[in-house]
């Protein structure tokens, strides 16, 4: 059955989506030029974005798309408990690309229906999508991308992206007020802890803490950046949070399903002592980029985070961690009690 533009667009924003575009499949052959832009920049990343190439050319896997819708979610109209986002990006505490309760969840369940019901040949996946969705959307007229590398909108940078690839040649491209980054300004740049954002839309991804904490950085005690992740347990927010058109633009107000009963389990200390039956019940499904037979990480990260920014009441745990049932676990505790008895003699901290 035949579907317009309107039709989609006025039911992604009734399926709970803030906006939603669509582009002809075409346009993503110009990601291929960004890549190539990236890895010209800094040759080092060239391993990690070629294995994004793919997503320049959905066709070869999908022959019969015609054109691909992509909607935003705002996630920052949710509250976070706590000051738990200062050791966990706000990303990953609301996120609702595995959670069924989740806003953005039902949104995406909810359009896939519709395309269902009428007729409509689609493709998605709610995990990393099948294209790439931050250039698909700044086509699609939904926002910008930044010199941070994060997507946009008028209401800032916290925004989930999903794109539907659709066989049905449609075009709808959103009204975009989003203003660009200023000439002069590099506050994003300049705050990266790590040096991983070196420049302006160049960022190696091999030397950040969001991937350092979560799908790399296996072994912190041998890791170089290890110390200037800083506070960082799960991600990291510090490019996003100093830009200043994200100032105001966290809302807050509405509950994140699940979100005030993970709270319970985050603190540095919870997650060092905790059982592994609750990292992997509770803590893991929020926080999958971490795989299930290596929740150990959580606890590897807490107590990086409790070296770089040591208290007393830390002692008892990271003492605790010395006979955690996890190798990886008891190994970097030892360690962290001998940089702190280090430190407590006045030594270098040379890593
Ligand atoms: S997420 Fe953190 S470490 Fe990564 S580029 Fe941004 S500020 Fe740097
Ligand atoms: S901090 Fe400045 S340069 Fe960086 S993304 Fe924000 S406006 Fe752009």
């Amino acid at each position: 059955m035949a579907v317009t533009t309107e039709d989609l667009v006025k039911k992604a924003k009734e399926c709970g989506y803030d906006k939603c575009g669509i582009i002809p499949v075409e346009q993503m052959a110009g990601y291929a030029d960004s890549l190539d832009e990236r890895e010209e920049r800094l040759p080092e990343t060239k391993e990690f974005y070629d294995k994004f190439r793919p997503f320049a050319d959905p066709r070869a896997q999908y022959p019969w798309v015609e054109s691909i819708i992509v909607c935003s979610f705002r996630y920052g109209r949710y509250d976070i408990p706590g000051g738990l986002d200062k050791h966990y990006a706000k990303a990953y505490l609301t996120d609702g690309r595995r959670n069924a309760a989740s806003g953005c969840w039902k949104a995406g369940g909810r359009f896939d229906e519709y395309l269902e019901e009428r007729g409509v040949r689609c493709a998605s996946s709610r995990d990393f999508g099948l294209t790439a969705l931050r250039w698909a959307a700044m086509k699609a007229g939904i926002g910008i991308i930044r010199k941070n590398n994060f997507f946009y909108t008028e209401r800032g940078s916290w925004n989930h992206l999903e794109a539907f690839l659709i066989g049905e040649p449609l075009e709808y491209i959103e009204t975009c007020a989003v203003r660009p980054c200023p000439d002069g300004c590099s506050l994003c740049v300049k705050a990266c802890p790590t040096g991983a954002l070196c420049a302006p839309y160049t960022m190696n991804p091999a030397a950040c803490a969001s991937a350092l904490t979560t799908w790399s950085g296996w072994d912190l005690t041998t890791e170089p950046l290890r110390a200037k992740m800083g506070r960082w347990a799960y991600g990291c927010d510090v490019c996003q949070d100093v830009c200043p058109f994200n100032r105001g633009a966290w809302s807050g107000g509405e509950e994140f399903p699940g979100l005030s009963e993970l709270a319970k389990h985050l603190p540095l200390t919870e997650i060092v002592e905790a059982d592994y039956d609750t990292l992997k019940n509770i803590v893991q499904p929020a926080f999958w980029y971490i795989p299930a037979d290596k929740v150990w990480r959580y606890k590897t990260n807490a107590l990086n985070v409790m070296l770089n920014d040591y208290s007393p009441e830390y002692l008892p745990a990271i003492k605790k961690a010395c006979s955690d049932e996890a190798e990886q676990v008891r190994k970097m505790a030892a360690w962290v009690l001998t940089k702190l008895k280090k430190r407590e003699a006045g030594g270098t901290e040379a890593e």
